[in-house]
């Protein structure tokens, strides 16, 4: 495993406050390893993308940052708590070191100005020395870094195809040059080819340029073709992590199976569908115990009573938060 390069720990993070306060992601802890392409499955409601706006700190009210430490490795100096950052400093984290590409983010460029205009912003933004044929050079390069011919620089949103737009969009993540790129559902609103295209771009360019990748999807079996690792979030926690082909091969949570068992895999053998009965628990009343043993197929005598706590099953690589499997927790 390479050096950490994000480190979340104990992260909490409400909507609301007091006795009315919805507990939204509870005592997360997770790291990011430099180059590494980490995936976040589970389903809505399970606090993912309240992870992801989270450590950002781009929640909007009424989400409250209720406890944690967000701790970032730059590549020259001290680890520093993304949390404790002030606007100023917390600005240039957001572009110059961890860029995010959100849900629908394709609908998010500006209809009424072309493609170099949105991308020199950007760049003008953040890097007001530079000049604006500088700018428009980067610009050019950044569009054929994802695969998008250059004479596409004149043309307007509407004048591109949805995949061709997403790619746009993360060739802004890309401009300039972050350390950590957050991908929250950025293919969802695409077929099924054309994502995985984009994210077997992306994957490319990850090995070129050594960025890392947390990647949010509901889509587990995108994660296993292209994560190095997984971590699967059930009612705000993170219930198992583990290597992506591991967690493949043999999930250890009953929600991580019944995640794998809800989608068709582009490859290998056919196998029958089954789903996950019953919905996400409403987190305004989390269920008591485990927070998934009512629609557990396995759930015995502790699961309605006692929190599984998250801990390691043996082998060092792997998580798990389950009564069926015994862990060591640090
Ligand atoms: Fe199922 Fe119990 Fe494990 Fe929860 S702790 S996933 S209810 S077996």
């Amino acid at each position: 495993m390479t050096d950490p390069v994000l480190e979340i720990k104990g992260l909490d993070v409400d909507y609301g406050v007091g006795d009315e306060a919805v507990r939204a992601v509870r005592d997360v802890h997770l790291t990011l390893h430099r180059g590494e392409v980490l995936g976040l499955a589970g389903e809505s409601g399970s606090g993912k993308s309240t992870l992801a706006y989270g450590l950002t700190r781009l929640l909007a009210p009424p989400g409250v940052i209720r406890g944690g430490e967000v701790i970032y490795h730059p590549a020259d100096g001290e680890p520093y708590d993304v949390l404790r950052l002030t606007d100023r400093q917390l600005r240039d984290f957001r572009w110059a070191e961890t860029s995010i590409v959100f849900q629908g983010a394709m609908n998010s460029l500006n209809p009424v100005h072309k493609v170099v205009t949105q991308l020199v912003d950007v760049i003008k933004a953040h890097e007001p020395g530079t000049s604006r044929p500088g700018r428009v050079a980067r610009a050019r390069d950044l569009l054929r870094l994802v695969g998008i011919s250059a004479d596409r620089l004149e043309a307007c949103p509407h004048q591109l195809s949805g995949g061709m737009r997403q790619r746009v969009m993360i060739a802004m993540a890309l401009a300039l040059e972050p350390r950590i790129v957050i991908m929250d559902e950025p293919t969802t609103a695409l077929d099924v080819v054309m994502q995985r295209q984009i994210l077997g771009q992306l994957v490319e360019l990850r090995e070129r340029l050594g960025f890392s990748v947390l990647f949010i999807t509901h889509d587990l079996s995108l994660l296993v073709e292209f994560s190095d690792r997984i971590a699967i979030m059930y009612g705000g926690r993170i219930v198992e992590q583990a290597p992506a082909a591991d967690l493949y091969r043999d999930a250890l949570h009953p929600y991580s199976h019944g995640l794998l068992n809800s989608f068709p895999a582009l490859r290998g053998p056919r196998r029958e569908l089954s789903g996950i009965p019953g919905s996400p628990p409403d987190t305004r009343g989390m269920p008591s115990g485990c927070a998934f043993h009512p629609r557990c197929p396995k759930a015995f005598e502790p699961c309605p009573d006692r929190v599984p706590l998250l801990g390691t099953p043996g082998d060092p690589a792997r998580e798990v938060a389950c009564w069926l499997h015994p862990v060591a927790t640090s």
